[in-house]
């Protein structure tokens, strides 16, 4: 096999500090053995998320000096808007200033207390967006999506015979069904056109309109190039028109597959969601031409939707999660199988044999890493999503302890990898060294990014 190799060449570089483990764990200690609470400035390679951190390109960045601010009818609007009808089809396209944006325009004028939304999972702003609305949010991925080492093409689908079964069942509380692509919370794991195609039919059969939840869509597109039978000849484009075909409209957050650092959309066809959508939008967001964001923003955004789809970039893109996974597989690491599109997840239950999930072993592996190697990663596991019994307050255990590296699109080059990977090992071989971790303080909500730790004795 010939090396994938980065297709861009770098014109602006960015320093980043090299710290000693010394100064590292004087840094952690200060932080509450929280990475959240590290300045960026004393990390050396950040993988904490892959959102708002990508690289614009030198086309981008001319097209910044070209942005029309006109409070209405920007020209800016209007090339972004061609951009994202020419992808989508949509008819209404509505700029926001980013994901959760779209979402809450779209909760609030589609969903009502007591309704159910299904997706194959909710991001957890969706979910947390639904929720506020007093719904419910319900996750319905293949049961494949939910084992880690077992692998399978597109697991991100959506389990059609549950979708089926909630359609029957709850018809008049369901107004609306999602997809999310690529499964985000899932691992980053693809959704096939098939799988796409039959949730568009089983929706409309019962009258319901389907929104795609589209922030990696670009990424979602390539996986099915690659893997399924009959889209190996079709372009990037091709294949996204024809996902965004089935559906209604989306929600998008830019700052994924859009390249740039803040933006997102919400689009749909029918008029009068549009009309109720616009609406609201100018009560918190803006006019519909600017929608919070600045024309400028509008301009990168219009150039990143057209970067994104080069097959170039998404085979450097895509091989980079799977380069890393299979050196992490080779030294007897387990991660979540196969790689997604923009991360890679360690099991940190696996990892950590001896660290039981009420000592955070995901916790214990993020504050090695960045002791180890100056490398920032997120704890997805029982500090994020553990719940806490309401009577005897002991803690009750997420599913999985998982400890994700998020890639920043173009930011990295190899050798950042190779050290990466290089860091990762050598934490591995160290494990028998490692302490569980104690909350000391916490919030009452979201306490994975606020919370204070100590490792136990
Ligand atoms: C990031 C993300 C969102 C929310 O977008 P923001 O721009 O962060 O508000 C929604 N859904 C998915 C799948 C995401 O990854």
């Amino acid at each position: 096999m010939s090396i994938i190799i980065e297709p861009f060449r770098i014109k602006v570089v960015e320093p980043i500090r090299q710290t000693t483990e010394e100064e590292r764990v004087e840094i952690l200690k200060n932080a509450h053995y929280n990475p959240f609470l590290i300045k960026s400035d004393d990390i050396l390679i950040d993988f904490l998320t892959d959102s708002g951190t990508g690289a614009m390109s030198d086309r981008q960045w001319g097209a910044l000096m070209q942005g029309d601010e006109s409070y209405a009818g920007s020209r800016s609007f209007f090339r972004f808007e061609s951009v994202v009808k020419k992808i989508t089809g949509f008819k209404h396209i509505i700029p926001t200033h980013q994901g959760r944006a779209a979402e809450r325009i779209l909760f609030s004028i589609m969903v009502q207390k007591g309704d159910i939304v299904p997706n194959n999972t909710h991001f957890d702003t969706t979910r947390a967006n639904i929720e506020f609305n007093d719904a419910e949010a319900v996750d319905l991925v293949i049961p494949e999506g939910k084992i880690p080492e077992l692998e399978h093409p597109f697991k991100g689908n959506m389990d059609l015979e549950k979708l089926e079964e909630l359609l029957e069942k709850y018809h008049d509380r369901i107004p609306l069904g999602m997809v999310t692509i690529t499964n985000n919370s899932g691992g980053g794991q693809p959704v096939s056109m098939e799988n796409i195609r039959e949730v568009s039919r089983l929706l409309h059969k019962y009258n319901m309109p389907f929104f795609i939840d589209a922030c990696r869509f670009a990424e979602n597109a390539y996986f099915i190039k690659l893997r399924e039978k009959g889209y190996e000849n079709k372009s990037v484009l091709e294949i996204a028109q024809e996902i965004f075909s089935y559906a209604d409209g989306c929600t998008m957050s830019a700052k994924k597959d859009g390249l740039v650092n803040i933006g997102g959309f919400l689009a749909m066809n029918d008029d009068e969601l549009a009309m109720k959508a616009r609406t609201l939008l100018i009560l918190t967001e803006g006019f519909p031409s600017y929608g919070g964001l600045a024309g400028r923003d509008l301009e990168a955004l219009a150039v990143g939707l057209e970067e994104v789809l080069n097959e170039d970039y998404l085979k450097y893109r895509l091989r980079t999660a799977e380069y890393m996974g299979e050196r992490l597989l080779d030294a007897g690491i387990s991660i979540i199988r196969p790689t997604g599109g923009h991360a890679v997840y360690i099991d940190a239950k696996a990892f950590y044999p001896h660290i039981p999930p009420s000592q955070f072993p995901g916790q214990t592996l993020v504050c090695e890493l960045y002791k180890k190697g100056g490398i920032r990663g997120v704890e997805i596991g029982s500090v994020m999503f553990g719940k806490k019994d309401k009577e005897t307050g002991e803690e009750i255990p997420a599913p999985m302890e998982l400890v994700r590296l998020a890639f920043p699109r173009r930011v990295y080059t190899q050798s950042h990898f190779d050290y990466a990977i290089e860091k990762i090992i050598e934490t591995f071989k160290d494990r028998e060294n490692a302490k569980g971790m104690k909350i000391t303080w916490e919030p009452p909500f979201l306490r994975h990014f606020t919370a204070k730790f100590e490792p136990v004795e």
